[in-house]
């Protein structure tokens, strides 16, 4: 078995933003600047959000986080989309999910300049996504191709499943598996909640992808021998032997099916710092695409 290190990778990747933006700054290029919009104080998201924030640190970004109140209309919301949008010096921007429910979430997708999406939600950059065209991936999928791409997973050929089929991480990750390019050229199954027989699907499996929220529910009975298993999962569950009263719990039972991978993300430590790098190097990108 061999550990998809999404942490040694993502610090790899944000070495080489970094070499980038020092010779951005060297020849008197603009700094990339990402802002961010936080809405209320989801302890989730500010967590999401400050890392966001020091990662941009890190690499030489520049950063800008909008703290609006839980209670901020619609409207408002939307005004601060069109500020950033129109301002010169912010090169990409997110607004951090979920947001309250009283917010359309789709109508600030749609709020957002597509040239500024750093986190490819847009209708645009979906469907540029869609057809190949270069663009910007949403950062999770983005973040698994690249790891796959870096330990030189075989996926040619492949029987992937994809459990979970959300806009934002399952189907676009199924999509980018079942393209001509490499990692891709699987063949893709994408299975939900309403789908039968899960446990027999997954375990014709070479290649799992799980991102459906549900602790430890990939169990080694489910798994073929030698199978990749990537965890997108992410769920805070209850352990009071921690100071914060929590600990982050994947969709895999990594202790119970490890023996049986050829290769595994851990969580943590696996896609969530992918995800994290994967949204600078957007932010990167939207920078160059705007000097040009
Ligand atoms: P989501 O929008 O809630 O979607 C969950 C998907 O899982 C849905 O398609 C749902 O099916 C499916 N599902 C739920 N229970 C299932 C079951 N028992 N069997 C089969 N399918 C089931 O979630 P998401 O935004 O994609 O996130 C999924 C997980 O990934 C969460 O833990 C999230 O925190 C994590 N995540 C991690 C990262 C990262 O950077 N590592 C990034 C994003 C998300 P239906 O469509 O039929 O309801």
């Amino acid at each position: 078995m061999q550990l998809l290190d999404g942490k040694a990778t993502s610090e790899q990747i944000k070495a080489e933003i970094a070499e980038q933006v020092a010779l951005i700054k060297a020849s008197g290029g603009k700094i990339p600047h990402l802002a961010a919009i936080l809405v209320g104080n989801d302890g989730a998201s500010e967590t999401y959000v400050n890392s966001k924030v020091l990662d941009c640190a890190q690499v030489g970004f520049k950063s800008t986080l909008i703290r609006l109140e839980a209670s901020v209309t619609e409207a408002e919301l939307l005004a601060r989309i069109d500020q950033l949008n129109k301002d010169p010096e912010i090169d990409g921007f997110i607004v951090q999910v979920p947001l309250p429910r009283h917010i359309d979430e789709i109508k600030v997708t749609l709020a957002i300049d597509p040239a500024k999406d750093v986190d490819g939600f847009s209708p645009t950059n979906v469907g540029k996504m869609t057809l190949g065209l270069p663009t910007f991936i949403s950062a999770t999928p983005n973040g698994v191709m690249e790891l796959l791409r870096r330990y030189k997973v075989d996926t040619a050929g492949k029987h992937c499943v994809v459990v979970g089929r959300s806009n934002i991480v399952g189907t676009p990750m199924a999509l980018l598996m079942s393209r001509n390019t490499h990692p891709g050229n699987a063949t893709v199954t994408l299975v939900h909640s309403r789908t039968q027989n899960i446990a027999e699907i997954c375990r014709a499996a070479d290649i799992l992808i799980v991102a459906i929220g549900r602790p430890h529910f990939l169990t080694a009975d489910m798994v073929k021998q030698g199978a990749v298993v990537i965890d997108v999962g992410i769920t805070r569950v209850p352990d009071d032997s921690r100071a914060s009263g929590f600990r982050l719990a994947g969709d895999v039972d990594f202790e119970g099916i490890k023996h049986k991978c050829s290769f595994i993300t851990p969580v943590p430590g696996g896609v969530g710092p992918m995800t994290r790098a994967s949204l600078l190097q957007n932010t990167l990108k939207a920078q160059l695409l705007r000097a040009r």
